[in-house]
């Protein structure tokens, strides 16, 4: 497949190596991938989906959204596959791992779908939260002292892939919390994963990830501070920032962009149910406070690669 793609002179981004290409590429590599999820992976899908390592780039993630997006897969054949397996291995696999992966398919897959053609053309210019800034430049090399961030792109530029979380509270959350334009975000999305069709990419993207319709898909932001980043994952113990820190040089940026986030989109989300905990917990903070926030976000969002 590279030698293919050498010789045909396409040109591609990130870095692709021969030896370890290893995504399915016709309909029997792909039967190959779901028979080793269903044997190997499926008895921990569940316990670890929201788990983030840097020795593991895959987990127990199925790795078959290429295979369906190309339709070299079905997703009822899929989930027929999945549940076959447990119903002859019960006595092993636990029924919430089960339905952690099939909820997965049949749920936000399908809900993704069903949003792409009910919305679209509308969709692709959707901006509610009305975000203007540039997109990091390392989100294209992965050159950042945030360890976090620099893992996650890592793995999405040598593998064309990464987890859902990475996707969603790494890469998703930083382009959020900097209030980065969507159409960038988007043009990142689509250009680095395997998996990227734009009916599946654009609704994760503009809805789950970036708030951009204003809460139709997603009733509230995926944003976090550090804290959720390090309960989740093995990133912050190596980390040139402290994530306990919330205030100084060595102070997460995560940290200060959360709050300022939060300050900067208080319109939005004055009457918002489900953030009411979080802006109350924002109204507490006194205004010496938030001008450092304020302050220390600006630089992190003008100087991104000084982080
Ligand atoms: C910002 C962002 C962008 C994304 N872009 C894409 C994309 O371009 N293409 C894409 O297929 N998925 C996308 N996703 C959804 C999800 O991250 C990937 O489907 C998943 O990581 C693919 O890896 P996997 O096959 O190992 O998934 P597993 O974790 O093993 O999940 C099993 C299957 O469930 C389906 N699935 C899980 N979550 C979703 C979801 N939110 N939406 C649709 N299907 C889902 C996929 O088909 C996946 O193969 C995106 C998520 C986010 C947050
Ligand atoms: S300390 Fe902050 S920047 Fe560093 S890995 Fe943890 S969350 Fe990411």
């Amino acid at each position: 497949m590279v030698k293919l793609l050498e010789k045909e002179g396409v040109k591609t981004i990130g870095r692709i190596s021969a030896k370890n290409f290893n995504w399915p590429t016709s309909r029997e590599d792909s039967l190959k991938v779901l028979n080793y999820f269903c044997k190997n992976l499926l008895v921990h899908f569940g316990d670890f989906q929201d788990a983030m390592h840097t020795e593991e780039a895959y987990l127990f993630h199925s790795r078959l959204s290429f295979a369906l997006n190309t339709k070299m897969l079905s997703p009822k054949e899929v989930i027929d596959s999945v549940l076959d397996y447990y119903y002859d291995h019960k006595d092993e696999i636990d029924i919430s791992q089960t339905e952690g992966f099939i909820r997965q398919i049949l749920g936000w897959r399908e809900y993704m779908r069903g949003i792409y053609w009910k919305e679209m053309p509308g969709y692709r210019r959707t901006n509610k939260l009305r975000n203007q800034n540039d997109l990091a430049p390392f989100y294209w090399d992965a050159n950042t002292k945030m360890n976090c961030l620099h893992q996650s792109i890592k793995n999405s530029l040598e593998n064309a892939y990464a987890h859902h979380i990475q996707r969603l509270m790494i890469t998703g959350n930083y382009a959020l919390l900097t209030e980065t334009h969507p159409d960038q975000v988007d043009e990142w999305y689509l250009g680095i994963y395997i998996d990227a069709i734009e009916w599946v990419e654009m609704t994760n993207t503009r809805g789950m990830s970036q708030f951009a319709d204003g809460g139709l898909v997603a009733t509230k932001p995926y944003v976090s501070s550090g804290s959720y980043i390090n309960k989740m994952s093995n990133y912050c113990k190596d980390c040139h920032y402290s994530v306990s820190k919330k205030k100084g040089e060595k102070a997460c940026p995560f940290n200060t962009l959360y709050w300022n986030f939060l300050d900067s989109k208080r319109e939005h989300f004055k009457n918002n149910q489900r953030m009411n905990m979080m802006m109350s917990l924002l109204n507490k903070k006194d205004s010496e406070e938030l001008e450092e926030i304020r302050s220390r976000a600006k630089a992190i969002i003008s100087n991104p690669s000084d982080f």
